[in-house]
């Protein structure tokens, strides 16, 4: 008996890992998802911009994310190709960052998040929520001081926002600033927050005692990976177990009389409508990310369907299945249009918030269920990570919560419906 468990390869499992192989062989092979033909005449640069994010995920993303995933390890040695890629910073322009348009920024998020769900995440706190925040509410020499490190991946930044008691009530967050002379002393905690326990930079929105209101300091350190190099009265734990987006690792966050000095207040966060800036233009790259995620769901489940045989036939020959398939590609298409459609929008300045909810209730559930139907077709194989398809459905998970719940999009949007607050 312990013989037959500790048998290797070439011990009669030769033709089922041929088998296996062949099934996975074509899972992660871009198919055709743009029937409405949005993608005919992009401009170069968008082109450009998603051809070579998607050379970067085959080339470096895939061949290794789902061992970091399972050990639940950041892939540190992914960063200099990603910062390689000129594509660091999205839409933000100068210090070196990229300057894409909106939709050559939005491509290049579906084409990572297509790849992988938790890297994408890792250059959303990085480029949207951080480096967005301080290109946003920041002075003139912050950026010059701050951005360029951070556009080379050379300073890894993380936001941080919500707290063990506020999540969706962010609004009403806890953390405390007070002004001691040319600083500002900081307590409080702070929870899920992502690259927190690996970061250079944290952005830590705080309620000034004086005036009540939120404001945002950047909290620097050296060398997050020496503990030596921690800053007096600041904490972080990585946040463990978790099962979706294993390989970017969130943190809890704790200030006790955390001093941040004056020079380091972001001087045009002066309240939660500041905040508030920042996450419309965030929410947006949310849909980008779950198109990616269905996208990849759909690719895997087509690939899969016309190899695998049931009943004699590969299993792509069945009306139920094909039914699925045509779902899943109509939903997608719809989702696509809502994501080319946000891009125009925002380059014409009349991208509003209840649009941002509507597109990233409407991709986040669409993309949920995509990922759930394509695990489906895949039977069994659909739990196991060499599939991929568990991956991106468990990543999935993540999108629906963050950047605002579906249940709370729909209170936006219905307040905007009804003229009548239900928070
Ligand atoms: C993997 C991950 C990464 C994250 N990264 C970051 C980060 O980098 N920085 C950061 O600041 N935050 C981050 N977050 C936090 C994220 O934004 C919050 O998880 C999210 O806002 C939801 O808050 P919550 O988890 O506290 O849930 P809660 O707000 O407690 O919600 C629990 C449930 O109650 C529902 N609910 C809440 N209020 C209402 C209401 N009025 N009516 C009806 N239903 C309601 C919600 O929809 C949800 O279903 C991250 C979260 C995760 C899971």
């Amino acid at each position: 008996m312990s013989e037959l468990l500790d048998a290797g390869p070439g011990t009669g499992f030769a033709e089922t890992d041929e088998y296996l192989a062949a099934l996975r062989e074509r899972l992660t092979v871009p198919r055709d998802t743009d029937y409405l033909l949005l993608a005919d005449g992009l401009p170069d640069e968008a082109a450009d911009a998603r051809a070579r994010m998607r050379a970067f995920v085959d080339a470096k993303v895939l061949p290794v994310i789902n061992g970091y995933w399972e050990r639940a390890e950041f892939p540190w040695e992914i960063l200099p190709d990603l910062a390689a890629t000129g594509l660091v910073g999205g839409v933000i322009r100068g210090h070196g960052a990229a300057g894409l348009s909106r939709l050559a920024a939005g491509l290049t998020t579906a084409e990572l998040a297509r790849g992988d769900g938790s890297v994408n995440t890792f250059l959303g706190v990085q480029a949207n929520l951080t480096m967005g925040t301080i290109s946003l509410l920041g002075s003139d020499e912050q950026k010059d001081r701050w951005l360029p490190g951070m556009v080379r991946l050379e300073r890894i930044g993380a936001f941080a926002l919500t707290e063990p008691r506020h999540g969706s009530d962010s609004a009403q967050l806890e953390t405390t600033a007070r002004r001691d002379g040319d600083s500002w002393i900081i307590n409080g905690a702070k929870r899920w927050i992502g690259n927190g326990s690996m970061a250079h930079l944290v952005v830590i929105w705080a309620r000034d005692e004086a005036d009540g209101e939120v404001k945002a300091f950047v909290m620097e350190r050296e060398d997050p990976r020496n503990p030596e190099s921690m800053p007096e009265g600041f904490a972080a734990r990585t946040i463990d177990g978790k099962v979706g987006k294993r390989a970017i690792l969130q943190a809890d966050l704790a200030f006790e009389n955390l001093r941040v000095p004056e020079e380091n207040r972001l001087p045009h966060a002066n309240s939660f409508r500041d905040t508030s800036r920042v996450l419309a233009t965030t929410r947006g790259g949310a849909s980008w990310e779950a198109l990616g995620h269905g996208i990849a769901c759909f690719e895997a489940a087509v690939a899969y369907t016309e190899v695998r045989e049931q009943f004699g036939h590969p299993i792509a020959n069945y009306q139920l299945v094909q039914a699925t398939l045509a779902s899943m590609l109509s939903e997608l298409t719809a989702m696509q249009l809502l994501c080319f459609r946000m891009a125009e929008l925002q380059e014409a300045g009349t991208w509003s918030g209840t649009m941002a909810s509507i597109a990233k209730m409407h991709t986040s559930n669409k993309a949920r269920a995509i990922a759930q139907q394509a695990r489906d077709l895949l039977g069994g194989n659909g739990l196991l990570l060499d599939f991929h398809v568990a991956r991106h459905l468990t990543d999935m998970e993540v999108v629906h919560t963050y950047e605002g719940t579906e249940f709370i999009q729909s209170l936006l949007i219905g307040r905007k419906v009804t003229g009548r607050s239900a928070f």
